[in-house]
């Protein structure tokens, strides 16, 4: 991982619940700063995407747990071209199924899952200055990161956006969406590892009345103010 001369870890952490606009936030802010990108999110989906095409049963924690390190994992770590990887398949488009999305939570619980997944993840992220998202980055995948930042929005306006963005394919209504994000997010911040939680030093920004420009600028302006040499670079 790459380090300013005052030790500290040139990273922004985005955190926050689903649809709060964590990953258009984290792409924009890494194009315009020239860093790399990882979408943790991503590779849980890509786990659970792989256990539910070998027909294991997400709900069996141990049997998850057993299998978990059989599967290789990768991203790209461009933010202009975000791709995931399972044994060198692309699953880009395949994690984004609902089934996918409806049965993460089950398998991010378990914590042989995160114990792998956090170990790749700050593989990936000795690849260079970064931004990454989730919901543990700023409290346990990256404490030390320069950055910190929790991202929030009202339900309505996270099922909305979340809603459009299904528009082409899934014909799924905003309320259902809001039903399932607020379950998704019930379950990420209930479980007993690592729950979806805002660090301590972490900066709280509310997208709720924010254009993704405006939300990029707060963030770009941080990086500035915390670790100038790196965000003029
Ligand atoms: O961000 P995204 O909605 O793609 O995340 C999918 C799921 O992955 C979350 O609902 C959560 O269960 C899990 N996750 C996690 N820790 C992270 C990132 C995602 O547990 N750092």
């Amino acid at each position: 991982m790459v380090h300013d001369d005052t030790g500290a870890l040139v990273a922004v952490a985005v955190d926050g619940p689903s649809g709060s606009g964590k990953s258009s936030t984290a792409r924009g802010v890494a194009t315009r700063l020239g860093w790399n990108y990882v979408d943790t999110g991503a590779m849980y989906r890509a786990l659970t995407w792989w256990l539910i095409s070998h027909d294991i049963d997400i709900h069996d924690a141990d049997t998850v747990a057993q299998r978990v390190t059989e599967p290789l994992l990768d991203i790209s770590v461009d933010p202009s071209s975000p791709a995931v990887f399972v044994d060198g398949r692309e699953v880009s488009a395949e994690i984004r199924d609902p089934h996918v999305t409806s049965s993460v939570s089950a398998v991010s619980a378990v914590p042989a899952v995160r114990e792998r997944l956090v170990s790749v993840q700050r593989e990936i992220m000795e690849r260079g200055a970064v931004v990454v998202e989730g919901r543990d980055i700023g409290t346990v995948v990256a404490p030390d990161a320069a950055v910190k930042v929790f991202l929030v929005a009202s339900t309505e306006v996270r099922a909305e956006r979340r809603a459009a963005e299904w528009a082409e394919g899934h014909g799924i209504t905003v309320e259902r969406t809001a039903a399932m994000l607020d379950q998704r997010d019930h379950l990420d911040s209930t479980r007993e590892l690592s729950p979806l939680s805002q660090a301590d030093d972490a900066v709280m920004i509310d997208s709720t009345a924010l254009t993704l420009d405006e939300v990029i600028d707060r963030v770009v302006a941080l990086v500035h103010e915390r670790i100038p040499t790196f965000a003029a670079s």
